[in-house]
């Protein structure tokens, strides 16, 4: 079986950049994908790396800011181009649909697979999906619109010494973007093998961060600290700062074992 892993398809926030395309990463777990979030670039990214859709069947959507949605009309108008069948599942709040719908209706009738959404309250933190092996549940987020992060386990079956069965749960990956600052998030995040949280923000924009409702780099490290964490990943920097460098800096000091996503990297949960 492969191993966990998450790669960086984007970690901008809002405005893309050079080097930063809006928010996407892919996960891996038991020899399975799924896309989280689906920012503009997303897909051309994607192909960039030679990443397969053909086992992509599951994509979660935080919430509907341009920058985590935009590049869905895309990608599944592509999905049609490549004569896909097996059908996608999406998981988001029920807006998106809305939204969705009429542009596919438009630019991807012809399409010869099912879009099947799957309304989720983001407010709540639930069991989202679940099969033999991956279970996803909803991280409610503290943002200006409902958002929620996921919190992704890895279960097997193992056999007990008397014949019977149980389920272990191995790796344990969170997604916290967009968020600010929010305690209430470490009881359901508590010693996760990885954390991605979102660092729009270092600590001289402190004013701003709460303004519009996201983190620095310093209050993602303190929530790594106060979860016991085994990995912080940075990411969603704000286009202001072009040295990512100085998030690592400021998160560093707080919680030691912390990486900074930088799109095309993959990293081991
Ligand atoms: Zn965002
Ligand atoms: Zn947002």
């Amino acid at each position: 079986m492969s191993e966990a892993k998450v790669t960086i398809l984007g970690c901008g926030s809002a405005k893309p950049t050079k080097t930063t395309s809006p928010s996407g990463q892919l996960v891996e777990l038991c020899d399975k994908s799924f896309l989280v979030d689906c920012g503009e670039g997303v897909v051309l990214t994607m192909q960039k790396l030679g990443i397969h859709t053909s086992r992509l069947y599951n994509i979660f959507i935080s919430h509907l800011h341009g920058d985590h949605c935009f590049g869905l009309i895309g990608l599944l108008t592509t999905l049609g181009m490549l004569k896909r069948t097996q059908p996608m599942h999406i998981y988001a709040q029920p807006d998106l649909q809305k939204l969705l719908q009429p542009l596919l209706d438009y630019h991807a009738n012809d399409r010869l697979y099912d879009i099947i959404f799957h309304p989720i309250n983001p407010r709540k933190h639930a069991v989202i999906f679940e099969d033999r092996t991956v279970s996803v549940e909803t991280i409610p987020l503290k943002h200006g619109v409902p958002t929620c992060g996921f919190l992704f386990k890895e279960t097997h079956r193992v056999q007990r010494e008397d014949g019977s069965f149980d389920y272990e749960t191995r790796k344990r990956y969170a997604y916290c973007s967009d968020t600010q600052y929010s305690e209430k998030i470490v009881p359901i995040i508590e010693g996760v093998d990885t954390l991605y949280h979102e660092s729009t923000f270092l600590n001289e924009h402190g004013a701003r961060s709460k303004e519009v409702k996201h983190s620095t780099a310093a209050e993602a490290a303190k929530i790594a600290s106060l979860a016991h964490v085994g990995k912080l990943i940075l990411g969603h920097y704000s286009a202001r700062v072009e040295d990512h460098s100085l998030f690592l800096k400021e998160a560093k000091p707080i919680f030691d074992n912390t990486v900074l996503a930088e799109e095309n990297l993959v990293f081991e949960i």
